[in-house]
């Protein structure tokens, strides 16, 4: 065998997987196709570690609460930054309030700690820069902002240091069953491995049971980043106008910069999408 473990894909879960693996006495290569790793979705995340009252399903809901009350010793060790500002799901209507408090009932299901609804007046107060219409909010405390490329770059760093072979821009085309164990081809070389750890994305190899033949019909999320001269700073995270899926979301950034994502059935030009974040941010248009 050439390895005992082949973990596919170097983003941030790849490299977390490589790092845990890495403290065995085992033989383990991890293969990516860009010439450097977090590159791809791990490199442009909005940086948000979830307290697990956003997802929809329980099962990610218990990984998601799981990860985040692991979060301060990670980053402790490691030495990223990382901060529990809190997020403010905001509902402006009583379609609004429908959903905050479904997703508040869920997340007290879940056993989600340090969440509430609170009424305009305390979302005002906690963040005096929101503008528009408030009637509710759901504050989640335990939310957090981390920096996903730093948080990778450490787990891959000790990886390395403790023998976990980097194979970069080397491209995954197929993982195939042998008699004992499996066989990865790239299109640089044939691997055989006892157990392969895949997280490349939707893609399908021969030995999957079952094959991703329709990619889901995703939306856009148009992003503005602003540099931190901005003067209607927010300190919370904040998502708001969730209706049949759209949304704005909010994220300040750990160096002090702001994250906006405008989701959309169909691309936001830039004009467009900065009309649609100033509903929520004072003195956005001026800023342009
Ligand atoms: C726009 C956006 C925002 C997001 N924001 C958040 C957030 O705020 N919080 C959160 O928790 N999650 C967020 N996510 C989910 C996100 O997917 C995860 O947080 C995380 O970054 C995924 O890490 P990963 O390692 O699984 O995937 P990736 O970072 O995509 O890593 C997969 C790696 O596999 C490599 N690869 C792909 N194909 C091959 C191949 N054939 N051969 C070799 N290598 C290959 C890629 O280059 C990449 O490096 C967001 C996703 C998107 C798209």
């Amino acid at each position: 065998m050439d390895y005992d473990v082949l973990v596919l894909g170097g983003g941030i879960i790849g490299c977390a997987v490589a790092y845990e693996l890495s403290k065995y006495n085992l033989n383990i290569a991890l293969i990516e196709k860009d010439f450097d790793i977090a590159d791809d979705i791990s490199f442009v995340n909005t940086s948000i570690v979830y307290d697990g009252s956003e997802a929809e399903d329980d099962f990610m809901a218990a990984l998601e609460i799981l990860g985040n009350s692991m979060f301060d010793d990670i980053t402790k060790k490691f030495k990223v930054p990382f901060k529990r500002i809190g997020s403010l799901t905001i509902a402006e209507d009583d379609e609004g309030i429908k959903f905050i408090e479904e997703k508040y009932k869920k997340a007290k299901k879940r056993g989600i700690k340090d969440i509430h609804i609170i009424d305009d007046k305390a979302v005002k107060d906690i963040e005096p820069g929101i503008e528009g219409e408030v009637k509710k909010a759901l504050y989640a405390r335990n939310t957090g902002v981390v920096c996903p490329y730093d948080l990778a770059i450490a787990y891959a760093e000790i990886a390395f240091d403790n023998g976990v072979s980097f194979k970069l821009e080397e491209v995954v085309l197929d993982i195939q069953k042998m008699a004992k164990g499996l066989k990865v081809i790239t299109n640089k070389n044939k691997f055989s491995c006892k157990v392969v750890i895949n997280t490349i994305p939707g893609e399908s190899y021969s030995i999957d049971n079952h094959k991703f033949t329709e990619k889901k019909k995703g939306r856009d999320i148009t992003y503005i980043s602003l540099e931190n001269k901005f003067r209607s700073k927010l300190s919370n995270i904040l998502f708001t106008s969730r209706k049949n899926d759209n949304f704005i979301l909010h994220t300040p950034s750990l160096n002090g910069g702001n994250l906006i994502g405008i989701c959309e059935e169909k691309p936001l030009g830039f004009h467009n999408a900065v009309k649609s974040s100033s509903r929520i941010i004072k003195d956005l248009t001026k800023m342009m």
